[in-house]
Order: structure tokens, then C-alpha cells, then sequence
């Protein structure tokens, strides 16, 4: 059986795992990066729909803190150590330029996620780390170590080695784990180290999907799929009464809807539904309110006035809307505009402001962006992401109970978790 052994181990090739091996391979010769996959970054290359969001504009760190809701102050360190902008220079050193897009979002000025890989894996090998792909990581093999000297010291527990799919054994003075969390399990990401850290005695929180579409129980949603929305307002309400709104984008699924906005909003909906029902409100003209909107539709109804009111919709709604529409509002697609009566305009007024849909459920890990949950944080220094439970191991990434919103700051976790784990160990 083949037997290796190295300074720094660092399990799992996603970008969590690519910064801290570069990192650490800045401090030790001598880092083996494993991945069990046949190539690294299977999931990289799928963000950003290919293009890759790299990181967010906003490289204030209270303000990304902020962004992280209740555990982001966990990220100040880190942060303060590498932050968005950092990122952006490394890669600008190393020839790939970036651009700035809506919502401070920054891609690579190429728009190819494979640019950002490719110069990732370039300065793996310029760094001389060892990379193993088709490496999975099967078991972790663990030891006390007790200290002579200081015999009052309780011991302490440590990673001896481990053993791969094929039966490797890899022998490492310190362990860096980055396998990702369980969104999107065909990338690799299957979940496994939780149940190996629950076993060393680590903390592991609930994990849910998070970023995930929302499933509605309307039918009529089947023909919608595919439409997107620019420039939306959508709230989420239970017991009539309005919990969360987002303005941006958003698209119909075949069974419901996702997107940028409905992503974000997911996991406070999926909390919400623990409650009871929750509804969503589309506003598709946030910016005119009721009596606006009520005159730009009776110029519109004077305009055509002799048109079906099936032919009257054109200028005010995307096409595969409208039938759903007329559907809704019960008016005779066949009646003439000017003979619509006020009460009907009403109900119109209302499809177009508040056009409602009862969410039955959030899609799940497969089809999730992130992970909600992961390894405790109250058993991880901030400072170094070394474990407080396991001596020789240090984590980054999605496993951490860390996420953030669309816009490039779930990969941000990546890269400053990464950094520190890296340098630190
Ligand atoms: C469709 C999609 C689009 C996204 N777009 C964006 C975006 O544009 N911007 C953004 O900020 N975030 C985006 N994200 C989120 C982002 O991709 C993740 O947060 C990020 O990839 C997490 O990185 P990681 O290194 O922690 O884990 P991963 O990328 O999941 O990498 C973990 C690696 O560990 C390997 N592994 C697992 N178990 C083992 C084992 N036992 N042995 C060896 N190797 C193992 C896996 O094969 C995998 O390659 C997107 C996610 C998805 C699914």
C-alpha cells in the first residue's frame, strides 16, 4: 500500500482549498492538495452561469461583515487580513483582468470561469504543490497526543493520517479541510467530511439549502418558465402581513421561481414556512404606484380603445405574461377596452401589483447555490480557522457555517477563509 507523507494537506479542490494550498505553500514546501473529483474547481466553473462572480466590489469590511448576517463578525479577521480587493489584485498580477457589474459584482473582463480556474491551477504549479486528482479522501484516522513535559496538560487530539478511495495513506503534519458543503452534490460536494467531524467530536450546525429556487403551487407557472423579470419587487407575506421584500431580478421556474432576488430571499422564506403559509406578492411595476399605474392603463385602454382587451396588454407586459394575466382578471379577452369598467381595471391594477403565488416548498441541496450550516464556528479560531477541538486541523470554505448572499460573496468566504488557513498552517 502506497504511503506519503507531507508538510500541509489540503483536502479538497474547490477554491477554498486552491487558495489555502497556495498559501501555505508560500510558508512550507512540501503541500499536496487532494481532490477527489478527475480535475479541481468542477463547481468553480459552474458560477455565475459560467462567468464567474469572483468576488463583490465593496471592500469595506464592516459593511461585508453586514452582509453576512448574524455570523459575519466571525469574518473580521480574515477580512481585514485579505478582502475583495485583494483578491482582484492578485488575479490582476497574474494577468486576468476583472470588471465591475451591477450590484458590484465582478467577473473576469473574459466572462469565463475557466480563465479564473486555469490561473488558479497555473500558480498551484508554480508553487510546486502536489496536486492528486480522482484523490477522494475516505477516512480520517485520529490520535492523542500527550505532552511529557507538561503532564498536567490534558492531551490533545490530532490527525494522524489519511486514507484515500484506493488506499493511500497520506501522513501530514497539518490538515486543511475545504470540501464544500452539500449544495450541488454532482460537483463533488457530497457532504461526507460532516459526518467524519461529528465523529472527531466537532459541532456541526443544521444544514439547509440556501440561495435555492422556491417551488409555487400555482399550475399556470409551468408556462411561464424561463420568463425573467428586470426590475421586480417581490414580498414574501404570511398572516397578511408583509416579511421581506427584494427589488431586482428574478425568473420562472417550470414549478416556481428563482434568480437573483428569490435566491436571496430564500432562506428567510424557508423559515417563514416552518410558521405556516407563506405568499409571494409580485409588484411588475414597482416603480408606478396604484393611482400612477391606474392612469398609464387608461391612457393605454384609450389608445386602444378599440382593440379586445386581449390585444391591449402589448406595451405594459412580456408576452407569455399576458394570457396569464387576462386568465386571472376575468375579464372577456373578447371585450373592447373602452367598455371595461372601473371595478375591472381594479382587479387588473391589483394582477400587476400584487400578483400572488403560495409557496408549497424550497427546492432542494441539488439545486441549491450554498449550504446553510456547516462546522460550528464557536469551535474555530477566526484568526487562524484552526480547530479548537482537532490540534493539526484547520478548515475553509462552504463547510463553515458561513454564507452570504448572490453577489460574489460566497466565493469572498472562500478566498479570505482560504487565505488564513493557508497562512497559518
Ligand atoms: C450553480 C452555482 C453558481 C454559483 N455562483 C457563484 C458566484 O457566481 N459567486 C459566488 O460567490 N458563489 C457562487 N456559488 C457558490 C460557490 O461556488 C461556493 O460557495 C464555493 O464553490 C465553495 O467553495 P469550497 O471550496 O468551499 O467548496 P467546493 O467548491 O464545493 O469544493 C469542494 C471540493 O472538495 C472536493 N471533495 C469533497 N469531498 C471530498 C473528499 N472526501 N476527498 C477529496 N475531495 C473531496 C469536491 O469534489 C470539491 O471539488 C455558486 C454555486 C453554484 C452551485
Amino acid at each position: 500500500m502506497k504511503k506519503i507523507s507531507c508538510n500541509t494537506l489540503v483536502i479538497g479542490g474547490g477554491p477554498a482549498g486552491i487558495m489555502s494550498a497556495i498559501k501555505a505553500s508560500e510558508k512550507n514546501s512540501d503541500v499536496i492538495l487532494v481532490e477527489k473529483n478527475n480535475r479541481l474547481g468542477v463547481k468553480l466553473l459552474i458560477t455565475g452561469k459560467g462567468r464567474c462572480n469572483i468576488t463583490n466590489a465593496e471592500n469595506n469590511v464592516k459593511k461585508l461583515v453586514e452582509k453576512y448576517g448574524k455570523n459575519g463578525k466571525f469574518l473580521y479577521s480574515c477580512l481585514n487580513n485579505f478582502c475583495t480587493q485583494d483578491v482582484v489584485n492578485m488575479l490582476e498580477k497574474y494577468g486576468l483582468n476583472t470588471k465591475i457589474e451591477q450590484g458590484n459584482r465582478i467577473f473576469p473582463d473574459s466572462d469565463k470561469s475557466a480563465d479564473v480556474l486555469n490561473l488558479f491551477v497555473k500558480l498551484l504549479k508554480k508553487q510546486k504543490v502536489e496536486i492528486m486528482v480522482n484523490s477522494g479522501v475516505r477516512k480520517i484516522v485520529t490520535e492523542h497526543r500527550t505532552d511529557n513535559t507538561e503532564q498536567k496538560t490534558p492531551s490533545t487530539k490530532i490527525i494522524k493520517k489519511v486514507i484515500l478511495d484506493d488506499g493511500t495513506e497520506i501522513e501530514a503534519k497539518k490538515y486543511i479541510l475545504t470540501t464544500g458543503g452539500k449544495s450541488y452534490p454532482a460537483t463533488g460536494s457530497t457532504g461526507e467530511a460532516f459526518l467524519w467531524l461529528r465523529t472527531l467530536g466537532h459541532n456541526i450546525t443544521k444544514l439547509s439549502p440556501a440561495l435555492v429556487p422556491i417551488k409555487c403551487k400555482e399550475s399556470f407557472i409551468e408556462e411561464l418558465e424561463g420568463l425573467s423579470l428586470r426590475n421586480v419587487e417581490i414580498a414574501a407575506y404570511q398572516d397578511n402581513k408583509k416579511r421581506l421584500s427584494q427589488f431586482g431580478e428574478a425568473v420562472f421556474t417550470n414549478n416556481g421561481m428563482s434568480g437573483p432576488i428569490i435566491q436571496d430571499m430564500s432562506s428567510n422564506v424557508g423559515e417563514l414556512l416552518e410558521n405556516g403559509e407563506v405568499k409571494l406578492k409580485i409588484d411588475f411595476k414597482p416603480a408606478l404606484d396604484f393611482p400612477t399605474l391606474d392612469k398609464r392603463l387608461q391612457k393605454d385602454f384609450q389608445e386602444f380603445s378599440n382593440k379586445m382587451f386581449r390585444n391591449s396588454l402589448d406595451k405594459l407586459l412580456p408576452k407569455s405574461l399576458i394570457p396569464i394575466i387576462i386568465k386571472l382578471s376575468k375579464i372577456d379577452p373578447d371585450k373592447k377596452v373602452n367598455l371595461i369598467t372601473k371595478e375591472e381595471r381594479n382587479k387588473l391594477l391589483h394582477l400587476l401589483k400584487e400578483f400572488e403565488l403560495i409557496v408549497t416548498a424550497l427546492e432542494k441541496f441539488s439545486k441549491a447555490i450554498i449550504t446553510k450550516g456547516g462546522v460550528d464556528l464557536k469551535e474555530v479560531d477566526p484568526k487562524t480557522m484552526q480547530s479548537k477541538i482537532v490540534d493539526n486541523l484547520y478548515f475553509a470554505g462552504e463547510i463553515l457555517d458561513l454564507d452570504g448572499p448572490t453577489g460574489g460573496y460566497n466565493l469572498q468566504i472562500c478566498w479570505s477563509t482560504g487565505y488564513a488557513a493557508g497562512t497559518s498552517s
